[in-house]
């Protein structure tokens, strides 16, 4: 079969390199003598460039590791969404390299609209998107990356199912590339312009991360699933609560979950900020894995690995390894829960969940219940929701809320299909979207007449629940839950049934009442190939390839290289806009109908900070300039940068949380946008801000943030010294008042690497790295 033999030829390109990571990690010993390492750590560490500058310079000669170290690492492979790909390749040409440092990616998914259905979706999607699709797929021919079309899967999917693998470490563009955790790997969510450094083999910096262990004790029967175990953490931790840390799993729980079971909880720890997630190497689940995904070597290999004496055992964290926070779950008392709306740390057992509906004047019916995407589409979570529809289906019964399934990837599509559990969902009333993203990241046409602004509800099982996320309409709320539940809940459309307990009355007279969902892990027949045109691309350069970028596109455009920081302070810079609470990527750089001009950077620019609140106006994108002129804030940025006019923005705490988004620090840079001055950050934007040259800090007095408004001048005060030796501490912002003549001091806290101030100084990261190539 197609798929097999595409995937044999390839393994080798896709198995980590054992050896040199294991001779990496007895140098690691050496410089360690006495320290147990977690396996995240003997992940990282066996990445490292050069371990001994990373592990024992500014730590205690290695006592003091975590969250004092800068780690530069050498991940093993790179993978991209067609969204973020595109901005990621228009950096890497202007490398002007023949092919990719380390293997790559690419996945065409976000772009692929869901409507009315796959069949009608993905032709409409793929003649709608094809200039970027063409450039993508020239790019990565010529560079040797391997392309997967549109319709071949969600890059998370493809990528578990491909890609990852036990020790494996690599960058992904999107947030969730954490779901590879769930088979052992360490993989991070970055911006392009990290992407890039991996490309070109540049060494990625990360601050070491703590490590917090969540350890499962006992095993999830009934109704709980995976899906509840992160819901239930999220809760717990709050969306900051990993910030800094790396989530590791183990403890003798995990024995129960299934390799995709343990990716959906790895996958959503991106909704508690944290770096990564990954779960302890675990042979009853994930050697089957690899063996049914056709990568029987990997699992000889990884298994030969773990059963190595400790020292030399990469693949399972040492005895007396130290977590920084432990927390522990009893998977045999979780029970299911609903999350949101609007954010993924609202957490509600479902016993209570009608009680909360009724306090919080939740509706009480919900239009939509959507299954599958990246999160939720394994083969076990598609064949315990069809448990669940056989049995509504024997009775009689419908589901009352449109019912949309969308697969993450043509194998499990073409699986799913072959073993009838497809024709299941079709035969209840269930609509089939295309193998992508499409309703999770606002590429939803809804047809059920629901308009913009109006207060309803959906039932996804999803990962992430912004204002807005779905449909574009900031009034839906979105509530998280597992496939069961949300397939379960979908025969009533009702939000305060409780599946566990509640029946549904028949027509003739009888009640129905779910029984608990059954599913299988894995297909016993193996997975399906699927449609052989979905296959990628091989993974050789072909330097022949042109890659044509027509001038007078909409949604491609060159990228032409930022300015330099000037020689000095900065001065004379207006607060664009003081922005109040949640500020989001998507606020920042909003998606929808946005990702069509991602490779176009004048043109998504217009859409800057448009979800933004302005604390002066308490108004969405509503700013006024110095004149008294009411602008939306691109606007106001636009007419700043056309008159020369440098700006910062003002904003509270975890500025930049939700996702990798590059373009939510390049837009502000590419307007003009100097500084972003906030309460915190999130960690992948604080980044991606420094590699874009825009200086990130917080206020070392958060009630400053009250002092300052929209329009108000602000100079700094020795970052300019700052920025030619990096480090931690504290400089000053001179703060004039925009209504009066008061001025005054604002103490701001600044966290630069001497790499990153190398990136700001150049004007970005890709200004350094091509003036280095240039030698
Ligand atoms: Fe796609 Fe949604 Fe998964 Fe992101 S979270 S990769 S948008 S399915």
């Amino acid at each position: 079969n197609a798929s097999t033999s595409a995937v044999a030829s390839d393994v080798s390109s896709r198995t980590p390199p054992y050896s040199r990571l294991l001779k990496r990690l007895r140098e690691v010993r050496r410089l360690l003598p006495t320290r147990a390492l977690t396996l995240a750590e003997k992940i990282l560490f066996s990445h490292l460039d050069n371990p001994e500058e990373s592990l024992l310079e500014g730590t205690n000669n290695g006592a003091d590791i975590r969250g004092r170290a800068t780690l530069k690492l050498k991940p093993d492979r790179v993978a991209m969404q067609d969204a973020s790909a595109q901005m990621a390749l228009l950096q890497f040409m202007t490398c002007n390299l023949p092919s990719t440092a380390v293997p790559a990616s690419i996945h065409c998914d976000h772009m692929i609209v869901g409507e009315k259905g796959a069949d009608t979706d993905l032709p409409n999607s793929i003649t709608g998107n094809k200039e970027v699709y063409d450039f993508l797929e020239s790019a990565a021919k010529k560079y040797g990356i391997e392309f997967w079309p549109p319709g071949a899967g969600i890059i998370h999917q493809a990528v578990l199912e491909n890609y990852a693998a036990p020790g494996l470490m690599m960058l992904g563009t999107d947030s969730h590339t954490p779901n590879a955790g769930g088979l052992a790997a360490i993989a991070i969510g970055v911006g392009g312009a990290d992407a890039v450094d991996a490309l070109v083999d540049a060494p990625w910096e990360l601050k070491a991360p703590k490590v917090r262990g969540v350890r499962l004790e006992g095993k999830l029967s009934g109704w709980a699933s995976p899906k509840d175990v992160i819901l239930h953490l999220a809760g717990k931790l709050t969306v900051r609560g990993g910030t800094g840390y790396i989530v590791e799993y183990y403890g003798p729980g995990v024995e129960s979950l299934s390799c995709t079971g343990m990716a959906t909880i790895s996958n959503m720890g991106a909704e508690i900020g944290a770096t990564t997630s990954i779960f302890q190497f675990t042979p009853s689940a994930h050697i089957p894995y690899l063996h049914s995904t056709h990568r029987g070597s990997i699992a000889d290999q990884a298994a030969a690995i773990a059963a190595s004496p400790e020292p030399h055992n990469l693949l399972i964290a040492d005895s007396g390894a130290e977590y920084d926070d432990e927390v522990v779950i009893n998977l045999s008392e979780l029970e299911p829960h609903i999350n949101g709306p609007f954010t993924p740390d609202l957490s509600t057992p479902l016993s209570i969940f009608k009680q909360a509906v009724e306090a919080n004047h939740w509706p009480q019916t919900f239009g939509a219940g959507l299954i599958g995407s990246c999160t939720n589409s394994s083969y076990a979570d598609m064949t315990r929701c069809e448990s669940l529809v056989r049995q509504a289906s024997a009775a009689g019964l419908k589901p009352k809320a449109d019912f949309f399934i969308t697969p993450g990837s043509e194998q499990i599509r073409a699986t799913v299909d072959r073993d009838g559990t497809m024709q299941t969902f079709e035969e209840a009333g269930g609509m089939v979207l295309a193998n992508a993203c499409g309703p999770c990241i606002g590429q939803w046409s809804r047809t059920d007449g629901v308009s913009k602004g109006e207060d309803n509800a959906i039932f996804t099982s999803y990962n992430r629940n912004f204002p807005g996320r779905n449909d574009g309409n900031r009034r839906t709320m979105n509530f998280l839950a597992s496939p069961e539940l949300v397939t379960a809940m979908s025969y009533t459309g009702r939000t305060d049934f409780n599946p566990m307990t509640d029946s549904i009355p028949l027509p003739d007279g009888q009640q129905f009442r779910f029984d608990p969902p059954l599913g299988t892990d894995l297909p016993s027949a193996g997975f399906a190939a699927g449609n052989p045109l979905f296959q990628p691309t091989p993974p050789t350069p072909v330097s022949s390839v042109e890659i044509v970028i027509d001038p007078s596109s909409d949604r491609l455009a060159v990228l032409e290289p930022f300015e330099p920081f000037p020689q000095g302070e900065l001065s004379g810079m207006k607060v664009l806009v003081k922005v109040k609470g949640q500020c989001t990527t998507d606020t920042i750089s909003a998606a929808g109908p946005w990702l069509k001009y991602k490779g176009h950077l004048p043109n998504i620019s217009e859409n800057t900070l448009i979800g933004a609140i302005s604390a002066d106006t308490e108004a969405v994108n509503t700013v006024a300039d110095v004149d008294g002129s009411t602008h939306t804030i691109p606007e106001l940025a636009s007419k700043w940068k056309a008159a020369g006019q440098p700006w910062i923005v003002v904003a509270e705490h975890n500025y930049g949380e939700g996702s990798a988004r590059e373009h939510a620090a390049l837009q502000p840079r590419y307007l003009g946008g100097r500084i972003v001055l906030a309460k915190s950050f999130a960690r992948i934007h604080e980044t991606n801000l420094k590699k874009q040259g825009v200086v990130p800090l917080t206020f070392a007095n958060e009630a400053d943030y009250d002092r300052m408004s929209g329009c108000d001048e602000v100079s700094t005060e020795g970052l300019y010294d700052v920025l030619r030796h990096g480090g931690n501490g504290t400089v000053n912002l001179v703060v004039k008042k925009s209504k009066s003549d008061e001025e005054f001091s604002v103490p701001v806290k600044f966290n630069l690497s001497k790499d990153q101030c190398g990136f700001i100084l150049a004007g970005s990261a890709l200004n350094l790295l091509s003036q280095r190539s240039k030698g």
